[in-house]
């Protein structure tokens, strides 16, 4: 089921489309302004984003230049009327990879919807997000907790690698052959010192690192 985040103020239109969505399939979680918005949008799992322009807190282009930014491939869907659509197209531009003009048919909106799900499909993931992390494999840029985070190549390839694999225990000389390339165990401590580093630098805020250690088997990135 497609998770969408509706950015939407005006009650009688955030409730026409939630339920009109809901009916078609599609689970919607509404934000009345746009700092919960955003963090909505930014939340695990989402799919697509419909965004209002005229909004309380943080203002539509905020929210969609914010999005360019840190979930590029997020497809957004601004929702507008026209007289705004002409003031601020190249705030468009930005980022927004279509737009709805008010009023509109749920089955028009619908159909959009559904062409940037199937346009977002098709570009391979390049992005992995598990337990707080977000790793572009494009860009080799890490945050956590949206914070950015930055790692040496070899810590990159290391989180990569255990990102790749939620959830399971990978054994120091499953890392050693593919983040070092040996074949043969070199017997050295340099997986634990390179996890020792990447839970320094991925410790934020207070959050619990998701790489836990598993007693003479491994290490495992837990799938939370
Ligand atoms: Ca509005």
């Amino acid at each position: 089921m497609p998770n969408i985040v509706l950015i939407e103020d005006e009650p009688g239109i955030a409730d026409f489309v939630d339920r009109g969505l809901r009916a078609r399939g599609f689970d919607v979680r509404v934000a009345f302004d746009g700092d919960l918005g955003l963090e909505l949008a930014l939340g695990e799992n989402v799919d697509l984003v419909l965004l209002d322009l005229m909004l309380p807190g943080r203002d539509g282009l905020e929210v969609l230049a914010e999005l360019a930014a840190r979930r590029p491939e997020l497809p957004v869907i601004v929702l507008t009327a026209r007289g705004e659509l002409e003031d601020r197209v190249s705030g468009l531009n930005a980022g927004a990879v279509d737009y709805v003009v008010k009023p509109f048919a749920l089955s028009e909106l619908e159909a959009r919807i559904r062409a940037q799900l199937r346009a977002s499909r098709q570009t391979p993931a390049t992005v992995l997000r598990r337990g707080g992390i977000e790793l572009d494999l494009l860009t080799r840029s890490v945050a956590c907790h949206g914070e950015p985070v930055r790692l040496t190549n070899t810590e990159f390839d290391l989180l990569a690698h255990l990102m790749s694999h939620p959830g399971q225990v990978l054994t120091r000389q499953q890392i050693l052959r593919a983040v070092w390339g040996y074949d043969h165990d070199p017997a050295t401590n340099v997986v634990d010192v390179y996890i020792g580093y990447l839970r320094r630098k991925l410790a934020v805020d207070g959050h619990p690192v998701p790489i836990r250690t598993v007693r003479s088997r491994g290490y495992r990135l837990e799938d939370a």
